[in-house]
């Protein structure tokens, strides 16, 4: 304002002064010449001024006068309210990224109850939209009875497991409500469903192993029972001769059934190695020569064995594995039938182990849950031929410490094909095999 001000003095100073040495009428024409040019200039500032209103993110434009003063600091403020900004941004898109990279769903809710955000896993947990279920209530995506009773409630101080099917899939879900903020509303999801199963899984196996051990513990303490109650002489030779060996029998089965556990507990423990070059063959050599004595002549074996081809692995979990196929081949076909015993590189360079036999076969429903502890389809004939149930979990143990998979191929009355693929990257070059 000054300097406009002091513009116009100097205009009419310069235009009195010609107007003294001149005539009046020229000092009139120069201070309307000085008003007019000094109206458009401001008039041409303004319309610059006008342009970088536009685009306020570049700095305002050189020469605007006396405008330099008053745009200057609003174009500083602006600034710096935008690196403030962009602060901001950063900040919340990080947590956003945060949110978003949760292991666990969360929900917020206004006073309602009704949704405000979410995260995907959130949306994963409990099928709810952002896009289409954003201003709704959460009663309306979390339908059960026991979520509204659980929100009624005063206080939250234990989660909720709610069990929701979604896609035909079962879910556990553990629900924690939680108040922040001004009467706003947090909601953690967390996905129990594997930790569920494991604990089912972890007591039906406590209840299955001591199932297991009660029975021939029961025969063997009843022996035991009969053999110290009945007088000495009320026993025959033949007897007692009898009464051991059904108590030895029981005692093996219960040392097999604790061999077993520990093998497996010891493949669930010890972490996976690559372990060293070994002679598949020479294992399969000692499982054969088990396999012929459980069969006592009454299989026939077809063997063809690659005596060349190594594998990298653990040998006394490879030994496992491989006689359990092979025992289970003679224990699950009648006598005459043959078997099969096959260890060969395949085309494609990885190598295989199969076991094929002419035996009972199985159905295809239970072919599945054959790896599962003590899953037999057959109790009485898995009993009666020294099964303990956990082989083939212990084979499939073992498969995948060495990167296999168990395959299983069967039919019922028509046999099975019971195979170890390992990968290439196992199969030792004949080189270094023979070093
Ligand atoms: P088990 O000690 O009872 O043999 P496994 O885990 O080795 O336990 O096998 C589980 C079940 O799979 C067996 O009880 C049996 O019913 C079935 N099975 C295993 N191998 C064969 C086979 N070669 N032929 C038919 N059934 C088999």
């Amino acid at each position: 304002m000054t300097k406009t001000l002091f513009s116009i003095c100097i205009w009419a100073l310069v235009a009195w002064l010609i107007g003294q040495w001149i005539n009046p009428q020229t000092g009139w024409a120069i201070l309307t010449f000085g008003l007019v040019s000094m109206i458009l200039i401001s008039g041409i500032q303004l319309s610059q001024i006008k342009r970088w209103v536009k685009n306020l993110d570049a700095p305002p434009p050189p020469s605007i006068g006396p405008w330099d003063e008053i745009l200057a600091p609003i174009y500083r403020k602006l600034r710096a309210n935008r690196q403030e900004i962009d602060e901001l941004r950063r900040n919340v898109d990080s947590i956003m990224l945060a949110a978003g990279a949760l292991p666990d769903g969360a929900i917020t809710l206004d006073e309602e109850m009704n949704v405000t955000w979410c995260n995907p896993m959130a949306s994963e947990h409990t099928g709810l939209n952002l896009e289409t279920d954003r201003g709704f209530s959460i009663f309306n995506i979390l339908r059960t009875p026991e979520f509204a009773a659980y929100a009624r409630r005063d206080d939250w101080n234990e989660p909720l497991l709610l069990h929701l099917t979604r896609d035909g899939r079962d879910r556990a879900l553990l629900v924690q409500l939680t108040r922040y903020g001004v009467k706003q509303f947090l909601i953690v999801t967390r996905d129990v469903t594997q930790l569920e199963k494991l604990e089912t899984t972890r007591k039906d196996f406590v209840a299955n192993v001591s199932h297991e051990l009660r029975t021939p513990l029961t025969v063997l303490a009843g022996f035991l029972e009969t053999m110290h109650d009945m007088p000495q002489e009320s026993i025959s030779d033949e007897q007692r001769e009898q009464y051991h060996t059904m108590m030895v029998e029981q005692a093996s089965r219960m040392q097999a059934i604790v061999d077993d556990l520990l093998t497996l507990s010891t493949l669930e423990s010890s972490p996976s190695s690559q372990g060293k070059p070994v002679r598949v063959s020479d294992l399969i050599e000692i499982a054969l020569q088990r396999a012929r004595s459980l069969s006592k002549d009454q299989h026939v074996f077809v063997v063809n064995v690659d005596p060349n081809l190594y594998i990298t692995g653990i040998e006394s979990e490879l030994a496992s594995g491989i006689e359990n196929l092979l025992t289970n081949a003679v224990r699950y076909t009648p006598r005459d039938g043959t078997i099969t015993v096959s260890w060969y590189k395949t085309e494609s360079g990885t190598a295989c182990y199969s076991v094929q036999d002419t035996g009972i076969g199985i159905a295809a429903h239970d072919i599945p849950r054959l790896t599962e502890r003590f899953y037999r389809v057959d109790r009485g004939r898995s009993r009666a031929t020294g099964g303990t149930g956990l082989g083939l979990a212990i084979t499939k143990h073992v498969a995948m410490r060495h990167d296999s998979e168990l395959n299983i191929r069967s039919r019922l009355g028509a046999g099975s094909l019971f195979s170890l693929e390992f990968p290439a990257s196992r199969v030792v070059p004949p080189d270094e095999s023979m070093a």
